[in-house]
């Protein structure tokens, strides 16, 4: 479904992403670890054009994104749920997710409010509440429920459970679990190594903006060296 083949990124001078290159197929779930500052979200803002690599490219179902503003890639299947949420604090929930509702590329619309309420229930019992009244994992479902209403092909997720008590985690995880039995396609960067192995079918393992490993969940998480040099844990 993605196709990141040799990207590098810059911010002004500085060289931050190296060659890097990965795979998304349809229906998984690829985790991208690494420590701070490694480069996951300007992987992420990468494929989106947020900061548009100057050399390889991004292919998306076939389609090459090279030139394409974020709002065009978004329209062409892909959404991000950014760090910081973005939620609109004085909208309802229900306002903040029929915000994001938009059909896929296809003119079809498989998530609408009636299945975002059945699946995340808490959504549809906190509807009328303000997003600015959310704990931060009721904003991060609602972040993440609010990319679903656009209907797109491939979610990427940039640290969901930053910042989340681990009760609040357990839940986040459940919710992303929900959409992987659903075949969602999903990109997860996440700092919680637990959280990270998981949910993902697949990692990269990303060391100063190089990809420097792939494997499946389970050799990473077999591999103790890998585990102590490259994400410190
Ligand atoms: P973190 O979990 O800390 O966000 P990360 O792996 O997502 O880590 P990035 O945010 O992609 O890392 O950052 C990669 C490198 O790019 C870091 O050295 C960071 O300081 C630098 N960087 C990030 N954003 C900018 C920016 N807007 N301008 C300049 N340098 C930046």
């Amino acid at each position: 479904m993605l196709e990141v083949k040799g990207i590098n990124t810059f911010y002004g001078h500085a060289h931050v992403l190296f060659d890097a290159s990965l795979a998304v197929r349809e229906g998984e779930c690829v985790s991208l670890l690494g420590r701070n500052g490694a480069g996951k979200t300007t992987t992420l803002r990468s494929i989106m054009n947020l900061t548009p690599p100057q050399g390889g490219e991004v292919v998306f179902m076939g389609r090459a994104l090279g030139g394409l503003m974020p709002y065009q890639v978004a329209k062409a299947g892909i959404a991000m749920v950014p760090e910081d949420r973005r939620i609109f604090p004085t909208l309802s929930v229900e306002e903040n997710l029929s915000l994001g509702a938009k059909r896929n590329a296809q003119g079809q619309a498989p998530w609408t409010l009636e299945r975002i309420y059945d699946m995340f229930p808490k959504m549809a019992e906190l509807r009328e509440r303000s997003g600015g009244n959310l704990s931060g994992g009721e904003q991060q479902i609602l972040s993440i429920t609010r990319a679903l209403m656009g209907n797109p092909q491939l979610l990427m997720l940039d640290e969901p459970t930053e910042g989340l008590a681990p009760i609040v985690v357990e839940d986040l995880v459940e919710a992303i679990h929900k959409l992987k039995r659903e075949r969602m396609t999903v990109l997860l960067v996440e700092q919680n190594l637990n959280v990270a192995l998981d949910l993902a079918d697949r990692c990269y393992v990303l060391d100063h903006g190089q990809v420097v490993r792939e494997g499946s969940a389970e050799a990473i998480r077999r591999d103790d060296g890998l585990r102590h040099d490259l994400l410190g844990v």
